[in-house]
C-alpha cells in the first residue's frame, strides 16, 4: 500500500510565522513609523518616508507593468539577486492582479539589519531591514488582500534608497514568502471555480495533470457542500510548483513533504485580526504523479474542505478536528477508508487516543498516517452519533474562539461539551471503546 497523507499548511504557516515572532524581540510600538504604518503617531523619519516611497513605486511599477521603473527599484550589486528579479517581474505578467501593495512595518519587528548584514554593503551610507508586508488580489480570486512577509534590504547610496537583497535573513529562518511566479513563468487552465497555474513544462521531470483535473476539483466543490453547511469562497487558486523543492520553499516548510501529496495554504492577515486570506491549494509534483483519478478527486475533497471551513478555524482548532473533518468529507462512508486503522487496531497497536497536533507532520509517514486514520474515525464517531449539523455547529463554536485565555484542551472541552454533553476525556473515552468494541 502506498502511503498517501494530505495535510494542511495551516498548522505550518502559523508555526513559521510564531517562530519568527519568538526569535525577535518585540518591536518597539510608538517609534518612527511609515507613512500608514498603523499605531504610531510619531512622524516617520525621512529614512522611512524614503523607503516607503520606494515601494510605493515599486508597487506602482508592478499595477502597470512597467519593467523599468520595477528594475529602478534595485540594486546591482548581487547579480544573483537582479536575475531573480527580472524573473519575477516577467513571471508576474501572467498573472492578474487586482491590487497590489508593499508596505515597510517597522512596528512588528522594527530595524532587523545586524552589523553582519551591513558589512555586507561596503561605502552604503546606511542599511535597513524591516518587515515589508506584500499585499495583493487575484483578480476573481481573492475577495481579500492575501498578505505575504518578505524581508528586503534597503541600501542608501548617495541620498538614494535601493532594494538590494530579500534573502539577508534566511539564516535566522526570517525569509521572504516566495510564490509560484517567483520561480519563472506560468501557464493556466481554469474552470468555474478554479485557476490552475504551473510552470510550463520543459520535458523533464514535470507533473503531467490529467485532463479531467479541474473537473474533478469541480466535483469536489459539491462534496464539501455536501458536509460544510457555512458559507465558503469557492474560488480557488490550484498552485503546482515544478519540484518538491520549490513546494518546500513556498511553504517555508521544515518537515519532510515527502509523504505529502497537497497542501491546503492561507495567508495570515495579522494587520486584520489574524484573518486567513489568500487561499490556495498546492500540490506535491512528486507524491502527486502515482495518484489515480479516484485519488485525485479524494485529495482534491480533503483540501477544499480546509480551504471551506478556513473562515470558521480559529487558535484552538486541534489539527485532529481538521483532518477528520476533510478525511470523512473526501472518503464520504467508503467502507474502505479505515482498512489500515481497522487492521492497526485488531493488531493492538491503538492506544486510545486522540492524536495531537505534532503526529500529523513529524514521524515515520505510517505513524503520521495512522493519525490521520485516528482522526478521520473520530470525526466519523462524532457525526454517527450526534449528525452532521451538529458537528457542523461544534466547528463553529469552537473556531469562533479568538484571542481567548484558556488552553486549547479547555475550549475543546467546553466546544464538545456544548454539543455533545460529552468534555474532551469521556468523548475520547466513548470513542475509544466504539472502536475497541468494549
Ligand atoms: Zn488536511
Amino acid at each position: 500500500m502506498s502511503l498517501r497523507v494530505a495535510a494542511a499548511a495551516r498548522a505550518i504557516a502559523i508555526l513559521s510565522l510564531l517562530a519568527g515572532a519568538a526569535l525577535l524581540p518585540a518591536a518597539a510600538e510608538g517609534a518612527t513609523a511609515a507613512p500608514g504604518d498603523r499605531g504610531s503617531a510619531v512622524r516617520a523619519s525621512p529614512a522611512r518616508v524614503a523607503i516607503q516611497e520606494l515601494l510605493d513605486r515599486r508597487s506602482t511599477a508592478v499595477a502597470t507593468r512597467d519593467r523599468q521603473a520595477f528594475l529602478s527599484t534595485i540594486e546591482d550589486s548581487s547579480p544573483a539577486f537582479v536575475r531573480r528579479q527580472r524573473r519575477l517581474f516577467d513571471a508576474m505578467g501572467g498573472i492578474d492582479f487586482d491590487g497590489y501593495e508593499l508596505r515597510a512595518r517597522w512596528g512588528r519587528y522594527g530595524d532587523l539589519v545586524r552589523p553582519s548584514d551591513r558589512r555586507r554593503y561596503p561605502g552604503a551610507s546606511s542599511v535597513s531591514i524591516p518587515l515589508t508586508e506584500e499585499r495583493y488580489r487575484i483578480a476573481g480570486f481573492d475577495a481579500e488582500d492575501a498578505a505575504e512577509d518578505l524581508f528586503y534590504t534597503f541600501v542608501e547610496r548617495d541620498g538614494r534608497w535601493l532594494i538590494a537583497e530579500d534573502t539577508d535573513l534566511d539564516d535566522i529562518a526570517l525569509f521572504s514568502a516566495r510564490h509560484l511566479w517567483d520561480q519563472g513563468r506560468l501557464t493556466s487552465e481554469s474552470s468555474e471555480h478554479f485557476l490552475q497555474l504551473e510552470h510550463p513544462c520543459d520535458g523533464s521531470d514535470c507533473l503531467e495533470l490529467s485532463g479531467d483535473f479541474l473537473a474533478l476539483a469541480e466535483r469536489g466543490v459539491a462534496r464539501v457542500e455536501a458536509y460544510w453547511d457555512g458559507p465558503w469562497r469557492k474560488n480557488t487558486l490550484v498552485l503546482v510548483p515544478g519540484s518538491t523543492k520549490e513546494l518546500a520553499r513556498m511553504l517555508q516548510a521544515t518537515i519532510d513533504l515527502d509523504n505529502f501529496v497537497a497542501f491546503a495554504y492561507s495567508t495570515v492577515d495579522v494587520e486584520n485580526s489574524f484573518d486567513y486570506t489568500g487561499h490556495r491549494i498546492l500540490l506535491n509534483p512528486k507524491a502527486f504523479q502515482v495518484e489515480s483519478e479516484d485519488q485525485v478527486f479524494t485529495i482534491l475533497a480533503h483540501e477544499l474542505l480546509h480551504i471551506a471551513t478556513r473562515d470558521a478555524a480559529g487558535p484552538f482548532m486541534p489539527v485532529f478536528v481538521d483532518e477528520g473533518f476533510a478525511e470523512i468529507t473526501a472518503y464520504d462512508g467508503d467502507p474502505e477508508a479505515l482498512a489500515f486503522f481497522v487492521a492497526e487496531q485488531a493488531a493492538g497497536n491503538f492506544d486510545g487516543k486522540l492524536p495531537k497536533d505534532f503526529e500529523f507532520n513529524t514521524g515515520e509517514g505510517t505513524d503520521i498516517y495512522m493519525s490521520y486514520q485516528e482522526a478521520q474515525s473520530a470525526v466519523k464517531f462524532f457525526t454517527d452519533e450526534w449528525g452532521l449539523a451538529t458537528f457542523n455547529d461544534f466547528y463553529r463554536t469552537l473556531g469562533a474562539v479568538d484571542l481567548a485565555p484558556g488552553t486549547t484542551r479547555y475550549h475543546l472541552d467546553r466546544a464538545l461539551n456544548e454539543s455533545t454533553g460529552l468534555g474532551y476525556a469521556e468523548f475520547q473515552k466513548q470513542w475509544a471503546s466504539s472502536i475497541n468494541g468494549l
